[in-house]
């Protein structure tokens, strides 16, 4: 039995050895009765000394022993080896898409529901709505799993205590809706619409996961505050010398998830708080620094930084909506109370009020992170896809009466 401290210097050791490797703690039957059990492991997971733990085989062959083994190795091969065929990965390019069995092509049919966009959001209401018999098509310019599927590691998503991988969310999502009967018309952007829509924003990290290795050895910042600049941030600290995050507030308590603040400050990531980026330079061979401000006294200090990535948010892509669908000033959509209070009775045109996900468009409706208020997480927008079917069923019914 190792000490704490040896267990440490195990992990940190096989680690800096292998960057990619996976590692479990290997526990006893029933021993999560045990709160220190429970804090061994989380400690050493929010430390990224481990990936996970794993239960000592009670019996042989031990089946739940040998899933957890083979889940490491999927997730080692993923991170080394990228999947093989993954019908999730297009990235928008059509001949892709279609070389991975993803179709790109409108049906000839009208439908009951078009989804435009297939984050988390539109994945959970083209499952739904499919699921309950309704022809759905969903559209997607650009990856299968919006920005979810630039996550390397979702770990507040309810059933999955080891977490998941944004493009491992996104296959299986895919899956699930492609099984229900959903069309898919991949590699398409849906430019203009009168009704039946519901967009999505775009988020604006991309090739992380590939990225993160190249960055073995070296000084790396990343400029944001949210759960997208934290996890880029943690994925980056396997390889990387020093990280640390730059962010416009006093502290990331309000723009980022609790236990993500709990992991950086366990992996040793920096915090330059209230502090912007205003100029960076380097020899000719690449970026070597980065100007710094400080936002309360307004002193410039310069660092070293051999590369910088900037996770600052997503904006919502909704200029192809129609003008009768109420936004806000920065683009997201008006649904359900707020296009009564803010559009008054006259953006409204039924005596019914609006159902809680539509827009002031009625039969279109909007969830995820593009809906103004929305919280930005992967269950919430998924959770919205799921409940909002049952509002598009209703406004069908009326249509049909
Ligand atoms: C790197 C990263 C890590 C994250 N980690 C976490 C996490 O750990 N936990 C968590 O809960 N949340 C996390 N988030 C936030 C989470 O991913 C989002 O809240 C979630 O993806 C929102 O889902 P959505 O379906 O509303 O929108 P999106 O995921 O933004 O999907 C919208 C989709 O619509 C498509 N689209 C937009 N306009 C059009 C158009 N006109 N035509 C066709 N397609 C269009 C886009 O291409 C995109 O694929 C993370 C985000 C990022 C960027």
């Amino acid at each position: 039995m190792l000490t704490d401290a040896a267990a440490r210097d195990f992990f940190s050791e096989a680690r800096a050895l292998y960057p990619d490797v996976r590692r479990g703690l290997v526990i006893e039957w029933a021993s999560w009765e045990q709160r220190e059990t429970a804090d061994a492991v989380l400690g050493l997971m929010s430390t990224n000394h481990i990936d996970y733990h794993v239960v000592r085989p009670r019996t042989s062959p031990d089946e739940y022993f040998h899933r957890g083994i083979a889940e490491f190795l999927l997730d080692w091969q993923r991170a080394t080896r990228g999947a093989t065929v993954d019908p999730t990965t297009f990235r928008g390019d059509a001949t892709v898409a279609r070389a991975n069995g993803v179709s790109t092509e409108l049906p000839d049919t009208a439908v009951d529901l078009a989804v435009v966009g297939a984050g988390p959001g539109g994945l959970a209401a083209a499952a739904a709505a499919a699921s309950e018999d309704l022809q759905t098509l969903l559209i997607e310019q650009s990856s299968i799993g919006g920005q979810a599927g630039w996550s390397s590691l979702i770990r507040n998503y309810l059933g999955f205590s080891r977490g998941f991988s944004g493009a491992e969310l996104a296959k299986r999502s895919y899956q699930q809706a492609w099984i229900f009967g959903a069309h898919f018309a991949a590699s398409r952007a849906v430019t203009g619409a009168r009704a039946g829509a519901v967009p999505r924003p775009v988020g604006v990290l991309r090739r992380l996961a590939s990225e993160a290795r190249g960055q073995t050895g070296r000084v790396v910042f990343v400029v944001g505050g949210g759960n997208s600049a934290g996890q880029a941030a943690l994925h980056l600290a396997r390889y990387a010398a020093s990280v640390s995050l730059i962010v416009r507030g006093s502290s990331l308590a309000e723009s980022m998830s609790q236990y993500l603040v709990g992991e950086l400050a366990a992996t040793g990531v920096g915090i330059v708080a209230e502090a912007r980026v205003v100029g960076a330079g380097g020899d000719g061979e690449g970026l070597d620094h980065i100007v710094l401000r400080d936002r309360v006294t307004g002193v410039e200090s310069t660092v070293r930084c051999d590369a910088l990535f900037v996770t600052i948010g997503a904006a919502p892509h909704t200029d192809w909506a129609a003008p009768e669908v109420m936004r806000d000033r920065w683009g997201y959509l008006l649904t359900g109370g707020d296009v009564l209070t803010e559009g008054g009775r006259r953006a409204w045109p039924h005596d019914r009020p609006p159902a809680a996900l539509e827009t002031s468009l009625p039969g279109v409706f909007a969830v995820g992170d593009v809906r103004r208020g929305s919280i930005k997480r992967v269950a919430a927008a998924a959770g919205e896809g799921a409940v909002v079917v049952s509002s598009v069923h209703a406004f069908l019914a009326t249509r049909a009466r």
